[in-house]
C-alpha cells in the first residue's frame, strides 16, 4: 500500500478533528501555518463557549465509562495508544516539524519522551492510586481505614506550542491513567498536532474514543474551557495567561495546576568538567530555538572556570546554524512575536553594558545563537524569560554567590549544577529554589517518569509526572468501616460522663511523657 503523503495525512487530521467537532457546529475557522515558510498547515474550527461546553458534557459521559474500566482496562488502552504513537512516530514528527518549526530529530526526541511517560503512568496508576488499608490508630481501633485516589471526572488541559506533544501529554497521560476523561485545548499555533493526537486516540482506543477530545481556537476557547465545569484545569503556558486562567477558574472554584515559565540557571563550580558544562549549556539554551520552559537561560560560572567556560561556549555556539533543513541545529521562532521579545532583551542587555560575544542578530523568525556576558542582573535578559537561543554568562566569586543569584529570580522551575564533588553538587541542588535540578547534565529530570515536574514562585504550582503527577488528577478518598462496637461509644450522646475522663488519662499516659 502507498504511504500517505503529508498533505493527505493533514487532510485526515483536519477531517477527523472536524468530525469530532461537527457535533458542536461552529462557523468560524482559523489556520495554522508553517513558521519557516508561511504555508498553511491546517484549518481548524474556533470552538466557542457553547461548543466547548458540549464537548465537556460528552467527555463527562465518557469519563464514567472510562473510570469503570478500572486500572487494568485503562492500562490496556493506554498501551494501545502508545503503540499507535510509536508506530507513527515519524508521521507525527513531520507534523511537529512543519507546525512548530523544530528539526525532525528533536520532534522524535520529544515524542519518545511522551511515549515513555504514557507507559509509566499506565503501569503505575494502580499501585499509586489504588485502594489500600492504612492504620486506623488508637481512637478508631475498632474500625478499618481505607484510602484510595478517585478520578475527578473531566480534566481540561490547556497547552503551549513549544513542545506540542510532550508538554500536554505530561498532563493528558497522567490524567487519563488516573481515570479521568480529558478535553485538550492546544495552542492556536499548534492545533494540528493536538488534533493529530486526538485522532490517534480515537483510532487506537475506539471503545473509549470520547475519553480524550480536542477543542481548538484561541485564548477565548481556553477561557471557555476554564468555565465549562471541568474537575480540574491543567494549564501550561506563561505566567500572565496563568493568572487569567486562575481568575476564570475561581468563578466556579475549579482547581488548577499551573506549569508556567522559567529562567533556569546553571551553576558551574570550581571543580566542574568545564567542557561538558559548556556543551550542555549550549544545548540547554539553544535547542528548540531556546523555546524550552526548562531551558538554560543564564549561567553563573566561578572565577576559577569563567574564562575557560566562556571560550568553550562561544566556540560551540559559533558552530550552530538555525534553519529549516535537516542539518540545521534549530528552527525558526514558532511565533513571530517571540523574535521581538528576544530583540528587546538583547537591546536592553547591551544598553546596560552587556557584551554580545556571539550572534545577536534577529533575521525575521531566525535568531542567531547568541552569547552575552556582563549583562547586569537587573537587565531583562537576566531577569525575564527570553525563550530564545540566547544565554547570559556571569562571573561569580564562588558557587555560593552563584546560588544566591540563581535563587534571586522570581521564577523557580528547574536548573543545573556542574561540580566535581557529589556532596557539594547535591547540597547546591537541594538549596536551589526550583522544582527540579540536574547535576552534571541539563533537563534530565524531564525524562525520568518517576520524578515529579513543576515549579515554584512565578513558575507555578502543582506537579505532573511521577506519583505526584498521578495524584494531581485525583481526589483522595478516605473511608472507615466499623468492625465491631465498643461497650462505650465516645461519639454518642449516650456516652457515660466518665468516658472522656478515662480517655484524657489514656492520652496523658501515651503522649504526656513526651517533652
Ligand atoms: P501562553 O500563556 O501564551 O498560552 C498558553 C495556552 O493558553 C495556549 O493554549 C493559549 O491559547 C491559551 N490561552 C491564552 N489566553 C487564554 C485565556 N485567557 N484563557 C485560557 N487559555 C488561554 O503561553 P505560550 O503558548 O506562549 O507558551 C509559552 C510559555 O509556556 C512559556 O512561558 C513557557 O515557559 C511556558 N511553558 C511552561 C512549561 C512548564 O511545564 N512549566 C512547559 C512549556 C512551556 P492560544 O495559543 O490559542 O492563545
Amino acid at each position: 500500500m502507498r504511504a500517505m503523503s503529508l498533505a493527505e495525512q493533514l487532510d485526515t487530521v483536519t477531517a477527523s478533528t472536524a468530525g469530532t467537532v461537527d457535533r458542536h457546529a461552529t462557523a468560524q475557522t482559523f489556520e495554522s501555518t508553517n513558521p519557516a515558510t508561511g504555508a498553511v498547515v491546517g484549518v481548524f474550527p474556533v470552538h466557542d463557549a457553547a461548543a466547548v461546553a458540549e464537548t465537556v458534557e460528552q467527555a463527562r459521559a465518557a469519563a464514567l465509562a472510562w473510570a469503570d474500566l478500572g486500572h487494568d482496562g485503562r492500562r490496556a488502552r493506554l498501551t494501545a495508544f502508545r503503540g499507535y504513537l510509536a508506530r507513527r512516530m515519524h508521521e507525527l514528527a513531520d507534523l511537529v516539524h512543519r507546525e512548530n518549526g523544530k528539526p525532525h530529530a528533536d520532534a522524535i526526541l520529544e515524542i519518545t519522551l511522551a511515549i515513555d511517560h504514557l507507559a509509566w503512568a499506565g503501569s503505575h496508576a494502580r499501585k499509586v492510586l489504588g485502594p489500600r488499608r492504612v492504620p486506623a490508630g488508637l481512637l478508631a481501633a475498632n474500625h478499618t481505614a481505607h484510602l484510595e485516589y478517585r478520578p475527578l471526572g473531566v480534566v481540561g488541559v490547556i497547552g503551549p506550542w513549544n513542545y506540542p506533544v510532550f508538554t500536554p501529554m505530561g498532563s493528558i497521560a497522567y490524567a487519563l491513567a488516573a481515570g479521568n476523561a480529558v478535553v485538550f485545548k492546544p495552542s492556536e499555533h499548534t492545533p494540528a498536532v493536538g488534533a493529530w493526537l486526538a485522532a490517534a486516540w480515537r483510532a487506537a482506543v475506539p471503545d473509549a474514543a470520547d475519553a480524550f477530545q480536542v477543542v481548538t481556537g484561541d485564548g477565548s476557547t481556553g477561557a471557555a474551557l476554564c468555565r465549562a465545569g471541568v474537575g480540574k484545569l491543567a494549564f501550561t503556558g506563561s505566567a500572565p495567561t496563568g493568572r487569567k486562567v486562575m481568575a476564570a477558574c475561581a468563578e466556579t472554584l475549579t482547581p488548577v495546576l499551573m506549569e508556567l515559565g522559567g529562567k533556569d540557571a546553571m551553576i558551574v563550580d570550581d571543580d566542574a568538567d568545564v567542557a561538558a558544562a559548556a556543551d550542555a549549556a549550549v544545548w540547554g539554551a539553544m535547542s528548540n530555538a531556546g523555546q524550552t520552559c526548562i531551558g538554560i537561560e543564564r549561567v553563573y560560572a566561578t572565577e576559577a572556570v569563567y574564562d575557560r567556560f566562556v571560550a568553550e561556549v562561544t566556540a560551540k555556539a559559533r558552530d550552530l546554524r538555525p534553519g529549516s533543513d535537516d542539518d540545521a541545529a534549530y528552527g525558526p521562532m514558532t511565533m513571530a512575536s517571540q523574535a521581538d521579545v528576544v530583540r528587546r532583551h538583547l537591546d536592553d542587555a547591551t544598553a546596560a553594558g552587556g557584551r554580545v560575544l556571539v550572534g545577536g542578530t534577529v533575521d525575521g523568525r531566525y535568531v542567531s545563537p547568541t552569547v552575552i556576558v556582563d549583562a547586569p542582573e537587573t537587565s531583562a535578559a537576566v531577569c525575564e524569560e527570553t525563550f530564545g537561543p540566547t544565554i547570559t554568562i556571569a562571573k561569580v566569586r564562588d558557587a555560593e554567590e552563584a546560588l544566591e543569584r540563581t535563587n534571586a529570580n522570581a521564577h523557580g522551575l528547574a536548573g543545573a549544577v556542574y561540580s566535581g564533588s557529589r556532596a557539594r553538587a547535591m547540597d547546591l541542588a537541594r538549596r536551589m529554589r526550583s522544582g527540579m535540578t540536574s547535576i552534571n547534565s541539563v533537563l534530565t529530570f524531564a525524562s525520568v517518569p518517576a520524578l515529579p515536574f513543576g515549579g515554584v514562585g512565578e513558575s507555578g504550582f502543582g506537579r505532573i509526572h511521577g506519583e505526584d503527577g498521578l495524584k494531581e488528577f485525583t481526589r483522595a478518598k478516605a473511608i472507615t468501616r466499623k468492625r465491631f462496637s465498643l461497650p462505650v461509644d465516645l461519639m454518642s450522646f449516650g456516652r457515660p460522663a466518665q468516658a472522656t475522663d478515662a480517655l484524657a488519662r489514656v492520652m496523658g499516659i501515651v503522649h504526656g511523657r513526651h517533652r
